[in-house]
């Protein structure tokens, strides 16, 4: 898997800890309730994806395709990671759909 930095290039990546204004603000789950919360945690990684300020970095499917035609998760562990394009800072957003548990937390 490669990783494409596209025309950003890794600017302030040094600063682990220090968050930036675009990661501040940022909303995590330290677990999701049901599907739905899950679900909506998704359409706002989404959001995030779309004000351009976030790149996603790994995941193994689509964020918009967790989910097949008959409704059912495509697999048993679903994982998006983003990254702050301004300071390097990873998201994971993870669930095992065979337990139901998940989370969206800073870091891998
Ligand atoms: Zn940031």
């Amino acid at each position: 898997m490669k990783e494409h930095s596209g025309s950003g290039e890794m600017t302030k990546a040094m600063k682990e800890e220090s968050i930036c204004n675009s990661c501040s603000n940022i909303i995590l789950k330290a677990s999701f309730y049901s599907p739905k919360d899950y679900e909506k945690c998704l359409s706002y990684i989404k959001k995030l994806l779309q004000s351009g300020n976030f790149e996603v970095v790994e995941k193994n499917c689509e964020i918009d395709r967790v989910k097949d035609e008959n409704d059912h998760w495509v697999d048993d562990i679903i994982f998006h990671t983003i990254k702050c394009k301004s300071c390097g800072q990873v998201f994971t957003c993870s669930v095992n759909t065979y337990r139901g548990s998940g989370c969206f937390k800073k870091g891998r």
